[in-house]
């Protein structure tokens, strides 16, 4: 290990730094955040940090000269002029300072990590000078795990640090109920809520050593199929699970992402051959949580468009079970953007309708009259059976045969499909390519903009 990391408590204490520019600023913002009473010279110095500098007095408008730099707590060297870093960091030296010089680790005494602050949980992550984009990029990953409510949590443990002290004797004890009440995601998701009654009832439990597992439903959208459209709490709410119910939809890429000893279930739904019927599935969600699982539904695209959530949760209400609702990426938006296709477009469309395709009996009752506006996007999701349907009833409620139609086949995934025609042409284009589902219809003048826009070009 080349550097031990430590913190620094600079609250109140003396801090030099040396420059006034852009990067001196950036040290300065980080100096303040840690309370230092910063102490500035340079030539010149910036208004952000005029207005960071506690005492006016404390900026010296002058070039740097061997100053004794013993009576600070730490220096810090941010100047374009590498003699000027090399003579602050002997300096410092000289007076066992801690320094650090922005840029140089081998003049520095101490590195600046990339930092998550989550006051007062810190995390801080460094590459030992080797790579600040790295150190940045992993900061980026963690940043997205932990929410900011984790400062909440961090600060609410802490506040019960004496209660468990006092109630519980030994070490092993305390450290056993830390262990369990972290180990409850709901615990920790109550916090985030800030729902502070209902995690003082879970601190409760696991003080008086009742154990306490209380199962969860996570009804997650998942995005059309690009993993990286999930949300972060999709994310962190899918690691959390112990079990993961999922459909067709689901790419592997999504699943690989829950935890692997998370018990994966598929509850299916091709196209008339449902794997699991709804009913079931709705009682394996309750009767799942109600043994004190957390359960992760996760569902293609939106739970709240055309994906049946509404019946889940309703179940699950009934049953009294705890969940929560994370809204997706629905095909809709993710078919028009991978596929340069923008849903709404000053010069073509001002509103945009979602419809369900899905035919009964080879039947679609839908009210195509009011279908005729063409500045407005159509977008027909589960509409490939029914395509030909759609076409014909569209053009003979009067729209034109020559409106422009794109079906979009297993959108922004790496084998994503455009095939575009009009209503009059799509059918024969779809059966010369043969599009498998999913797939997405969107139809109206916007279409044409695919020619012009398209920029994903899949593997
Ligand atoms: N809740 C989902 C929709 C479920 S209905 C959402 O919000 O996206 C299933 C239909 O969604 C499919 O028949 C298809 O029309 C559409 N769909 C889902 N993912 C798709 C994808 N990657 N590409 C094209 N269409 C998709």
């Amino acid at each position: 290990m080349d550097y031990l990391p430590v913190g620094l408590k600079l609250s109140n204490q003396p801090v030099l730094l040396v420059g006034g520019g852009i990067v001196a600023t950036r040290k300065a913002r980080l100096l303040a955040r840690a309370g230092a009473d910063l102490h500035v010279l340079a030539p010149q110095v910036s208004d952000e940090i005029r207005g960071l500098v506690l005492d006016p007095n404390h900026i010296q408008l002058s070039p740097w000269d061997d100053r004794p730099l013993g009576e600070y707590a730490a220096v810090v060297a941010a100047t374009p002029d590498q003699e000027v870093n090399a003579a602050v960091s002997r300096g410092a030296k000289a007076s066992m300072t801690p320094v650090n010089v922005v840029d140089d680790p081998s003049l520095c005494t101490f590195i600046i990590p990339a930092i998550i602050d989550r006051n007062p949980l810190i995390i801080s992550v460094s590459s030992s000078g080797c790579s600040p984009v790295l150190a940045r990029r992993i900061r980026s990953d963690i940043e997205t795990r932990y929410p900011e409510g984790y400062g909440e949590l961090a600060r609410y443990l802490g506040s019960r640090r004496d209660e468990v002290s006092a109630s519980l004797g030994s070490e092993n004890e305390r450290r056993y109920f830390w262990e369990t009440l972290l180990g409850e995601s709901e615990f920790i998701n109550h916090v985030l809520h800030s729902n502070i009654a209902a995690a003082n009832d879970v601190f409760q439990a696991c003080l008086s050593g009742d154990g306490y597992s209380r199962g969860a439903v996570y009804l997650i959208g998942a995005g059309p199929g690009d993993p990286e459209l999930m949300t972060f709490k999709a994310l962190r709410l899918l690691q959390q699970a112990d079990v993961v119910l999922y459909d067709r939809l689901i790419g592997d890429g999504i699943l690989e992402m829950a935890r692997r000893d998370a018990d994966k279930i598929y509850v299916g739904k091709e196209r008339s051959q449902h794997s699991m019927p709804q009913s079931e599935i709705n009682e394996n969600l309750a009767a799942l949580a109600k043994s004190g699982k957390r359960v992760a539904r996760l569902k293609g695209g939106d739970p709240f468009i055309f994906g049946r959530g509404g019946e889940e949760i309703e179940g699950l209400l009934a049953a009294g079970i705890d969940f929560e609702v994370v809204p997706g990426v629905t095909a809709a938006s993710g078919a028009a953007c991978y596929a340069g296709i923008p849903l709404t477009h000053r010069d073509h469309a001002q509103s945009v309708r979602f419809i369900t395709g899905h035919t009964k009996n080879h039947r679609l009752d839908l009210p195509w009259n009011q279908f005729l506006n063409e500045h407005e996007t159509l977008v027909f999701y589960m509409g490939l059976a029914g395509l030909g349907i759609i076409a014909k009833e569209l053009v003979s409620a009067g729209r034109d045969p020559n409106t422009p139609i794109a079906i979009v086949e297993k959108a922004t995934r790496g084998d994503q499909r455009v095939i575009a025609g009009t209503l009059s042409t799509i059918v024969k284009r779809a059966e010369e390519d043969s599009p498998a589902a999913p797939t997405l219809l969107i139809i109206g003048s916007v279409v044409t903009l695919h020619s012009s826009l398209r920029w994903f070009e899949p593997a």
